[in-house]
């Protein structure tokens, strides 16, 4: 198969990296530190079209595929991690509401998300439902013509900013099948009952903002049910695997980063007489890393041009995940490594990359998760 990208994918790759490279580095470490982020950067990005390009036409996007926001994730987290975290989750559950929500859901979400007047988040995890969310207990209950919502969600991308936020809730409790138990309910942040609480002392992506929900007798119209009542479970699935592809890209990104720092100090650094590049220690590093971006990158780029054309395949998805993330967090390692002390101190990009790289394998799945997909996949 030929993933050789078209010359308009091309572009899409020069402009993201072109941007990236003139807006971000400046205020990275600034946002790192404070945990903050300026809007304004989400604002120009999606004036320049970077966000959202996925959402059709119909509803203000440029209709491309997952590939071309797979690529654009790549480039932005190829320069900063936490900015491009930041920027592009403003449009995380976007593909929820295109995949499975109401024409009068479409209309009103998609174009505020396209043109940068509005920020989505998915709220599935909870305190006692992480990796099994089918554990969520977090209720929406009829009453009249609306929901009811009562519950907690934890580690909510964008909680504190987002207008909207697609919220996976209980509807029917006593289904007997556990899979057919929960429903997205679309929830505007300004309903009262809405409460975010951010939450601070993240590891890295520390630009991106992540809140706990406190959620008490919210009440939205009977409307902002997405889809169908008690199919929840499988458009989580269905959501997942377009963002895990997103992570892929984000991870393969953060590799680039990664190894670019490494090969610029090890060709500068001079030890016992030498770069440390002319140390064959070193170079076994840098050819790791070398062919595991490339092996990440060849996973995510088949992944998503299938879920493109139409043949979506879960595992290859769950395969993508768990390899890319695994090589986010080896090149950030062995880059911080090729810095010996300095690579331990913030002054250094490697150190903000290091701790950028280990979400990688939790979130949107973890990797013991993703490798169960695969290995259920090859044992059926
Ligand atoms: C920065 C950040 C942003 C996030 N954004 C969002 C968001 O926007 N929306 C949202 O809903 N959630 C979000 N999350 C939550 C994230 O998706 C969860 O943390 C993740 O799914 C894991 O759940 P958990 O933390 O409860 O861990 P657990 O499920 O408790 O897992 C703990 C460990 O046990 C392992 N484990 C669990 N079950 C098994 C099993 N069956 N077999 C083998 N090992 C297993 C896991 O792999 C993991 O290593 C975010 C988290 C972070 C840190």
């Amino acid at each position: 198969m030929d993933f050789s990208l078209n010359k308009e994918q091309q572009d899409i790759v020069k402009a993201a990296r072109s941007f990236a490279a003139k807006e971000f580095p400046e205020r990275a470490r600034e946002f790192d530190r404070e945990e903050k982020f300026d809007l304004g950067l989400w604002k120009k990005a999606c004036e320049l079209g970077f966000v959202g390009v996925f959402i059709d036409k119909k509803y203000g996007g440029l209709g491309y595929g997952f590939l071309e926001h797979c690529l654009i994730n790549e480039e932005f987290w190829a320069v900063e991690p936490g900015i491009g975290a930041a920027i592009l989750s403003a449009t995380f559950g976007a593909e929820l509401i295109q995949m499975f929500g109401s024409d009068h859901q479409k209309n009103t979400v998609l174009p505020k998300l396209a043109e940068g007047q509005a920020i989505i988040g998915t709220a599935i995890t909870e305190p006692d439902a992480g990796s099994d969310v089918t554990m969520a207990v977090t209720t929406a209950v009829k009453d009249g013509d609306e929901w009811v919502i009562n519950g907690s969600k934890m580690f909510a991308t964008n909680g504190t900013i987002a207008h909207y936020i697609n919220v996976f809730c209980l509807t029917d409790p006593e289904n007997p099948s556990r899979h057919k138990r929960h429903s997205f309910i679309l929830v505007p942040t300004t309903a009262p009952g809405y409460q975010a609480i951010k939450i601070h002392g993240k590891l890295g992506i520390r630009a991106s903002d992540t809140a706990e929900l406190v959620l008490k007798d919210l009440r939205v119209p009977a409307e902002n049910l997405v889809g169908v009542a008690g199919e929840g479970f499988s458009q989580l699935m269905a959501f997942f695997n377009h963002t895990r592809l997103h992570v892929c890209a984000q991870a393969v990104g953060l590799s680039r980063a990664a190894l670019e720092e490494a090969v610029r100090h090890v060709k500068g650094r001079i030890q016992f007489g030498q770069p440390l590049a002319a140390f064959q220690a070193t170079q076994f590093k840098i050819a790791e890393m070398a062919t595991r971006i490339r092996a990440s990158r060849n996973l995510y780029y088949e992944a998503a041009w299938g879920a493109d054309c139409g043949k979506l395949d879960h595992g290859l998805v769950a395969m993508a995940k768990w390899f890319s993330g695994q090589t986010a967090v080896y090149c950030a390692d062995e880059a911080l490594q090729v810095h010996g002390g300095y690579g331990y101190i913030d002054e250094y990009k490697v150190q903000r990359l290091y701790r950028d790289a280990k979400i990688l394998e939790i979130y949107e799945g973890t990797k013991e998760i993703e490798k169960t997909i695969v290995a259920r996949g090859v044992l059926r």
